[in-house]
């Protein structure tokens, strides 16, 4: 038997396929509603685009990437997120050259060759959104309260930590003080700490180790480095966010470190489901257009994990819908089926192909969690009427075809 690759899941329960369709349809309508548009770029990109993007000291390139050569020798890879495709869709289309605010949202399947553990899939699914072309830290609040409103439709509790990476401007004297303060404790750091030294200082900060976190928490803070423009937008986007009431938590340690990250970063986690936290991501990325060639345009954005997600989703309450249509006799079946079709220009119907007992069709409809069960038998079909039991409020009735 052929069974599915380590790691890559069917979605195909009805329960986690609702709950699959909810999301991805709540998540849709408020990106439109913020007035983002949807894009879809290949499952599969030049290998070149992540390991400029996402960075090559980076685990998801280092380790973690479906990478092969494709029959035309070209090195290829499965995206492993979703940024690098939008930018390089941008670039491509010469948007950053058509000036203006371009605001698009995404989703589907990424893929990370991980090691399988719970709630890590080699197949995953994110929704994200990526906005071109506004400086204004309003537009970083804006991602946050889309999150949130995303959140709270879909009756998911959460946390907001929020930090500033700073600028091209205080970020590289920040990064010296922090080397120095590392050098000061180097011999009681963890190994990762040890390489990230010199690879990419800013990352020890997220270390999960305990000691490297307690030796850390006097580590100076990139909060009180931040130069001018940084400090106010930072000091202007909380007030934002206290004025739409979304709480947050600051988290000096929340860093990225990649050099295109700049000035707001947010992370919003859950408690409820252990310690793989984070739902939720995003940032500002002032520099990747430019990093990849693009013509310098300011962007900021988000990604959802879905999977993690889906398990805290509220459902709501699972009400009957619709139709179901059963015949009694043989010579009515033909009737069921184009009543059916027509009730499905405007309902959601379905119905069975065999002529059965009254029992059975009930019994079926309820298993549909159909609204009304719609019967014909032999004595209908004589007078051109039609069966029906609202299986809400119990209530029955004979309607002619006519009105039905
Ligand atoms: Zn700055
Ligand atoms: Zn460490």
């Amino acid at each position: 038997m052929i069974k599915s690759l380590r790691g890559m899941n069917d979605i195909l329960n009805e329960e986690d396929s609702k709950r699959f369709t909810h999301f991805i349809e709540t998540a849709t309508q408020i990106a439109s509603r913020y007035g983002f548009h949807y894009i879809k770029t290949p499952l599969l990109e030049e290998t070149a685009l992540f390991k400029r993007s996402v960075g090559e000291s980076s685990d998801i390139v280092g380790k973690e990437m479906y990478q092969f050569i494709d029959k035309g020798e070209n090195d290829v890879c499965l995206r492993p997120e979703g940024t690098a495709g939008v930018v390089r869709a941008f670039i491509q289309n010469k948007l950053d050259r058509a000036g203006g605010t371009q605001r698009f949202f995404y989703h589907g399947a990424m893929f990370r060759y991980e090691r399988p553990q719970k709630g890590r899939l080699r197949e995953f699914h994110q929704f994200g959104v990526e906005s071109f072309g506004v400086e204004s830290v309003y537009e970083d609040a804006q991602m946050i309260m889309m999150v949130a409103d995303i959140l709270r439709e879909l009756g998911v509790g959460f946390r907001l930590q929020l930090n500033s990476l700073g600028c091209k401007e205080c970020m590289p004297p920040y990064r010296d003080n922090l080397v120095a303060f590392i050098e000061s404790v180097e011999d009681e750091i963890c190994e990762d700490c040890q390489r990230r030294k010199s690879t990419n200082p800013i990352r020890v900060l997220d270390c999960k180790n305990e000691k490297c976190q307690s030796l850390y928490e006097n580590a100076p803070k990139l909060l009180n480095s931040l130069c001018q423009s940084c400090d106010e937008d930072f000091e202007k986007l909380k007030k934002i966010l206290n004025a739409n009431s979304i709480r947050y938590e600051i988290d000096t340690n929340l860093v990225r470190g990649l050099d295109y990250y700049s000035k707001t970063a947010f992370e919003f986690v859950s408690d409820n489901i252990g310690s793989q936290s984070a739902i939720a991501g995003g940032g500002r990325y002032d520099r990747l257009v430019e990093f990849l060639d693009g013509r310098p345009t300011p962007a900021v954005g988000f990604a959802m994990g879905i999977e993690r997600l889906l398990e805290l989703i509220e459902m709501p309450q699972n009400s009957r819908e619709g139709y179901f249509l059963g015949a009694m006799d043989d010579e009515a079946v033909d009737l069921i089926i184009s009543l059916t079709q027509a009730k499905r220009k405007t309902d959601k119907a379905s119905c069975d192909y065999r002529a059965r007992n009254l029992k059975n069709h009930l019994k079926a409809a309820d298993k549909m969690n159909a609204r009304y069960c719609c019967v014909i038998g032999s004595n209908e079909l004589e007078n051109q009427a039609i069966w029906v039991k609202d299986l809400e409020n119990k209530s029955e009735e004979t309607l002619s075809i006519k009105d039905f």
